[in-house]
């Protein structure tokens, strides 16, 4: 079994997987600038870090689940950053950053010829991250991908995507437009059945077992929109940031995407209507709100 972990970004991804490190007996040393995101984690045995240097001084290997690229590269190299501890020699990424940071910080931190980076996004949402059934999506350097696996393997299923970090990013930024975009029409599409006066649970009932079943009516609306509780676990704001994500670097290599960019539009007004910490199921609450209905279960 590898070293010492540590963990940086103990939010509704980060808690979960460190649960599941502890859980599989791995010595963990944790930080998070949210003091009571520590607590729960150091009362099942994890060491309290001040800081992000104090967790790789502690650490071989150090993860990372953090909001956005800025702030993953700010906890890299910023004042008390990973760089400026002095035992880590492996930093896995599971935040969703998009290629060219994750390129970025790859090629700044092999200046150091120190610490090796992991691109390991995920998918599967808090769910997943609770129950260790992940998608992981690795792309790092062969030899370094085998050294991490056993980690890996604690999340859920891995996949090596590539030897360049930036891999895993692309392929998950393609999964999470796909899975907003499907989250974004069926919005609309529930929308225009309730207010023509169907029933939404009979709706989602006949549609999964049809051409347009999907796994935002399968998880996302029997969870969080027909209950009204929007709070699938997933921050708009977050969410916002994977479409631009997507959108920039399909840009950026010459890939037209018309869709795309009308799903980005959606998201951009659903942020500016509910906020960047609402929950991604807002979506369904702005095609309420413009079509005067309620998505609501009636059974
Ligand atoms: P979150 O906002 O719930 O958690 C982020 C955590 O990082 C918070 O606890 C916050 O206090 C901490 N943090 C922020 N800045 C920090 C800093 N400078 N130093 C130390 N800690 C800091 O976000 P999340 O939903 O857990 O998502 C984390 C990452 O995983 C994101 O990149 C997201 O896109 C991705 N992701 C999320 C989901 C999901 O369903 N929630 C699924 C797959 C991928």
């Amino acid at each position: 079994m590898p070293g010492d972990i540590g963990f940086v970004g103990l939010g509704q991804m980060g808690s979960r997987m460190s649960m599941r490190l502890l859980d599989a007996g791995y010595s963990l040393t944790v930080f998070d600038r949210d003091e009571a995101a520590m607590k729960p984690l150091v009362a099942r045995g994890a060491r309290r870090a001040a800081s992000a240097a104090e967790v790789a001084s502690a650490s071989d290997t150090v993860l990372v689940s953090l909001p956005t690229p800025d702030i993953v590269h700010q906890v890299v190299f910023g004042p008390g950053g990973i760089v400026e501890g002095n035992r880590a020699s492996t930093l896995i990424d599971l935040s969703t950053t998009g290629p060219r940071m994750s390129g970025a910080i790859a090629e700044e931190l092999s200046k150091g010829k120190r610490i090796a980076l992991v691109d390991a996004p995920v998918s599967g949402g808090t769910g997943g991250a609770e129950k260790g059934t992940l998608a992981v999506m690795a792309a790092c350097e062969k030899d370094v991908f085998e050294s991490v696996q056993p980690i890996l393997k604690v999340f859920g299923k891995v996949f090596f995507c590539g030897d360049k970090p930036g891999m895993g990013q692309t392929l998950k930024l393609a999964n999470n437009m796909i899975a907003v975009a499907a989250l974004a029409i069926s919005s609309e599409a529930m929308a225009m059945g309730v207010k023509a006066g169907l029933d939404p649970q009979t709706m989602i009932d006949v549609i999964m077992v049809s051409s347009g079943g999907n796994v935002a009516l399968r998880d996302k609306f029997p969870k969080a929109v027909l209950t009204g509780t929007f709070d699938f676990g997933f921050a708009t704001g977050l969410s916002y940031k994977d479409v631009r994500l997507c959108v920039d670097e399909a840009e950026a290599i010459g890939v037209p995407m018309v869709v795309g960019a009308a799903v980005r539009q959606l998201m951009a007004v659903t942020n500016a209507t509910f906020g960047p910490t609402s929950d991604f199921t807002s979506v369904a609450r702005l095609l309420e709100t413009w079509s005067g209905v309620e998505i609501r279960s009636r059974k």
